[in-house]
């Protein structure tokens, strides 16, 4: 039987349109090049946007919640929670610091971490946490919140995936000590690489321009400018993690469209839901009453008890179908580097082992056309007869 799409279905593509070359063009043009008067004004708008106090743009998200728990003073001998459902940087940087990595279960339903599972992970060394919005939904921060409180630890929010994610009417961005955001390629508003870090602390927002740039008390726009001076001073052994006004370029009109773009990631997701739902071999995503979901992902799960193949074969049979997907993700503790120096073994976080069996993520870009939509419900559809027990 051949595919009825002729072409592979990219997994993901970003909306580049005439705005985003004119923006990269009139930077060049400019002569300004790295971190200047643009970064400036995508911090600010930025900031305005999640309303939070300071906004630090900085190279990656990595960077950010690399930075941000160095200025939160985690270290050597210090312990940090998180989720194993997450991109591996996320516990990398816990490491960068020199800190450990500890993860706590997921709730299957939302592949967020589950915080009544988080204060019996909680020791002496604990000094922070990171939750991750996994797919643009929302964690319960308010209990999350709570816990930090009573515990004093500092609430890092991995919001790779939440820009427009609002929890409980309010934006992620707003909420946490501090919040990393993600601009890569992939992400629902894209620089390229990039990332922005947000938080309501004058200090630490202070401590993260100047760690964001070698420890430099003045930047390169503040000493090369009319007004500027050649002086600085290292107050700290920063990092070279600012962002580029090419990038800013990229992310202001990214910005101004991002509204745009979620109405179609959502009016995707409603047409997947509707066909999805009546299929009793998957399940179709959670969402949250209190929740702003920011749709980074459309994860399904399948119900391998009413299937006669596993996860890898239906991504398979899916390719052949010219639909490409991806796993998000798989759990951090069960990469070699994890397992072998914390003795994370299978069977150690169920919850999330369950989930990853049963997950793919299917496109889901503003740029897909009414058609690629129809393609991978039709694709789905095909391939969950084929399989049907
Ligand atoms: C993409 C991603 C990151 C890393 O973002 P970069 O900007 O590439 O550093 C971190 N956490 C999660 C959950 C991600 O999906």
């Amino acid at each position: 039987m051949s595919p009825r799409r002729q072409n592979l279905l990219p997994y993901n593509l970003p909306l580049i349109e005439e705005e985003e070359i004119q923006a990269v063009v009139d930077c060049l043009k400019s002569n300004w090049v790295t971190k200047g008067p643009k970064t400036v004004e995508f911090e600010k708008r930025f900031a305005e946007y999640v309303g939070a106090k300071h906004a630090i743009a900085v190279n990656s998200c990595t960077a950010g919640l690399h930075i941000a728990l160095v200025g939160a003073g985690i270290g050597e001998g210090d312990e940090v929670l998180t989720t194993p459902m997450t991109f591996t940087s996320t516990a990398n940087v816990i490491i960068h610091c020199g800190a450990t990595p500890v993860f706590v279960d997921i709730d299957p339903k939302t592949m967020n971490i589950d915080h009544t599972k988080i204060e019996e992970k909680i020791t002496s060394k604990t000094k922070a946490i990171i939750p991750v919005h996994i797919a643009g939904l929302p964690c319960e921060m308010e209990e999350i919140m709570d816990i930090a409180k009573r515990h004093n630890l500092f609430v890092l929010e991995d919001a790779a995936h939440a820009v427009y994610t609002q929890y409980k009417g309010r934006m992620i961005g707003s909420i946490g000590d501090a919040t990393a955001f993600s601009f890569y390629a992939t992400k629902n508003l894209m620089t390229g690489e990039g990332g922005m870090v947000t938080t309501n602390d004058d200090e630490l927002a202070a401590k993260l321009r100047t760690y964001s740039l070698h420890g430099m008390s003045r930047n390169a726009w503040n000493r090369y400018t009319a007004k500027g001076s050649w002086f600085y001073e290292v107050e700290f052994p920063g990092y070279k993690y600012n962002m580029t006004d090419i990038q800013a370029a990229l992310g202001m009109v990214q910005l101004s469209k991002l509204g745009f773009m979620q109405t179609i990631r959502e009016l995707t997701v409603e047409r997947y839901n509707e066909a999805f739902s009546k299929l009793p071999e998957l399940g179709i995503p959670t969402n949250l009453d209190h929740a702003r979901h920011a749709w980074h992902l459309y994860v399904i799960k399948l119900n391998l008890e009413r299937i006669t193949v596993d996860r890898a074969e239906f991504i398979e049979l899916l390719k052949e179908e010219n639909i490409s997907t991806s796993v998000h993700f798989i759990p951090v503790h069960l990469h070699p580097y994890y397992r072998d120096t914390y003795g994370y073994k299978h069977g150690d976080f169920p919850q999330a082992e369950g989930v990853f069996d049963r997950i793919i993520s299917l496109p889901l870009y503003p740029k897909m056309s009414e058609i690629d939509v129809q393609d991978v419900i039709e694709a789905v559809q095909t391939v969950v007869q084929r399989v049907r027990k």
